[in-house]
């Protein structure tokens, strides 16, 4: 079976957390800064806070940009449900920006359009979070534009885009966002195994979220409200969690960091291999890519021409009895049976639930093959071809 995504752990990735393993501390030791400083200077963002995953990371996001049961957050259907539920653990609530369906990114007309609405009726978003669907960046100097046009906070969840790049800016440079936010769950770019990070360009905003991911405590001296007791002494300010992330995440990731350009440059060319062989394939389009981002290619995503929900279930099972494990992403968020108890309702982002039942994610990893891009190819065309005749054959 080809898997859709898989992690590239190389010899110095496993010295590196041994390495770890044989030192004084496994964790709040020295590596985590030295991953965060690492990430803040590939961004070039003056701030990066390390934790223990994105989910984290937009939480503890959410919590520093002051979104409480009062706020409104939006984000896109067409992510993972962490992007929404990030507003629902601050008590807030959620709405839903509809997508491009050729891109699979937040439409900003959409959002236009949904902001001149929400204006009229007097409940503007606090906060929205553009998702840099398979690691192509959004259009964020348009959505920063009407960020200042209608006063809300931006969170960029770039959890499928680091390594990419917006108007030749790294991804997390942060010009046209309030924070950042990436993953390094296995199946991202580059692994911690679970890890998260915040990036971002205001220093006020960083700290808060330090402060959150480990209890709301602190013990330096420049930010301690009363005297102090001695030198064991600390204060809890803020109602934090612990949302660490260890030495041991901290060092595959430092490690994987230093990877990152060639991960993704090899990204790119496999991207660009499949867009060749698809080509030649009648009825399957790869996701619009603009030209102002170069994409850290996540993941490959094709569009199936007139799909219906029986051809996109046939494809796709029909492609992992084949030995190609293809994948889709995403089911758009409020589908999910917690969103519809919270009282959103099919249909409700047409292009969302289009795109959805139209898109198939195939294999893609640094170290597939040309062989197995051919394979990929080859299964899903002919199974395409296999449909056709089936409902030819059923009409005659
Ligand atoms: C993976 C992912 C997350 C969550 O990342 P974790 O590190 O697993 O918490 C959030 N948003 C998107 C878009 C993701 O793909």
């Amino acid at each position: 079976m080809i898997p859709y995504g898989k992690q590239n752990i190389a010899q110095q990735d496993i010295d590196a957390v041994v390495a770890v393993l044989q030192s004084d501390f496994l964790t709040q030791g020295p590596v985590v800064p030295q991953f965060e400083q690492a990430v803040a200077r590939y961004c070039q963002a003056p701030h990066a806070v390390a934790v223990n995953s994105a989910t984290s990371a937009l939480h503890v996001a959410c919590m520093a940009l002051d979104v409480t049961q009062n706020s409104l957050v939006w984000t896109v259907p067409n992510s993972f449900v962490a992007s929404a539920n990030c507003a629902l653990y601050c008590g807030a609530s959620v709405d839903f920006v509809d997508i491009d369906e050729t891109s699979g990114n937040l439409c900003v007309l959409a959002l236009a359009e949904k902001l001149r609405h929400a204006q009229e009726t007097g409940r503007l978003p606090d906060v929205v979070i553009p998702v840099h669907f398979a690691g192509q960046s959004c259009d964020m100097e348009a959505i920063a534009k009407l960020a200042r046009q209608y006063g809300f906070k931006i969170i960029e969840d770039a959890s499928h885009a680091i390594g990419g790049r917006y108007q030749s800016n790294p991804v997390g440079h942060c010009d046209y966002s309030d924070i950042c936010v990436f993953s390094f769950h296995p199946v991202k770019i580059i692994t911690s195994a679970e890890g998260g990070m915040a990036v971002t360009q205001n220093e006020a905003l960083a700290q808060r979220m330090r402060s959150l991911r480990s209890h709301g405590i602190t013990a330096d001296p420049a930010l301690l409200t009363e005297p102090s007791h001695g030198p064991w002494y600390y204060q809890q300010q803020a109602l934090g969690f612990n949302y660490r992330m260890t030495d041991l995440h901290a060092a595959l990731g430092l490690s994987q960091l230093a990877q990152l350009d060639q991960f993704v440059a090899t990204r790119n060319k496999l991207a660009q291999h499949y867009d060749a062989l698809f080509a030649q394939v009648e009825g399957v389009t790869p996701l619009a890519q603009s030209d102002n981002q170069y994409s850290a290619y996540h993941l490959y995503v094709v569009r199936i021409a007139d799909s219906t929900r029986q051809l996109h279930e046939y494809l796709v099972t029909q492609l992992r009895a084949q030995g190609v494990f293809a994948h889709v992403h995403y089911i758009p968020i409020y589908l999910q049976p917690y969103y519809q108890q919270q009282g959103f309702k099919a249909g409700y982002c047409p292009a969302s639930e289009a795109y959805y039942h139209s898109a198939i994610t195939l294999p893609l990893f640094p170290s597939l093959t040309a062989p197995q891009q051919q394979q990929v190819v080859d299964t899903l065309s002919q199974l395409l071809s296999d449909w056709q005749h089936t409902q030819t054959a059923l009409k005659e």
